[in-house]
């Protein structure tokens, strides 16, 4: 289970809704993943990150399968894949999750992908992605 902390909260208020919220700059504009106290892109020690939706498409940049698992939540899942997404927003913007499209899922790199949200609790989702999606 993901545990929010003050600076993820609102990714993870936003996720419970189906949304992808990532954290944006302030000062310059740009996106960052994970927020950090400054921003990786201009370098400001006071980013005040706003949380704002983005499209959830992106590009597959690498994938792993993921056969044993060291997060209780999904040891039940595994096998499964886990993608590294480039999203559209932002060049280098990237997020992994998992592919809800199966571990043998035929994959090359730039495949389209999608969010897409796994309902883990009340209350609780968590952002994944399947294939397809507008280039
Ligand atoms: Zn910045």
């Amino acid at each position: 289970m993901p545990v929010p902390d003050e600076l993820s909260a609102p990714y993870w208020e936003a996720a419970a809704r189906h949304v992808l919220a990532i954290a944006r700059c302030s000062v310059c504009g740009a996106f960052a993943v994970p927020p950090d106290q400054t921003c990786p892109h201009c370098r400001t020690t006071d980013p005040a990150f706003v949380f704002e939706p983005v499209s959830g498409r992106g590009a597959v940049r690498s994938w792993t399968v993921v056969r044993q698992s060291s997060l209780p939540g999904f040891a039940a899942d595994v096998p499964f894949m886990l993608v590294d997404v480039e999203l559209v927003e932002q060049s280098g913007l990237r997020i992994i999750g998992r592919l809800l499209d199966g571990p043998d899922a035929a994959l090359h790199v730039g495949h389209r992908v999608t969010v897409a949200f796994e309902d883990a609790a009340p209350g609780i989702a968590v952002p994944a992605f399947v294939l397809g999606g507008d280039t």
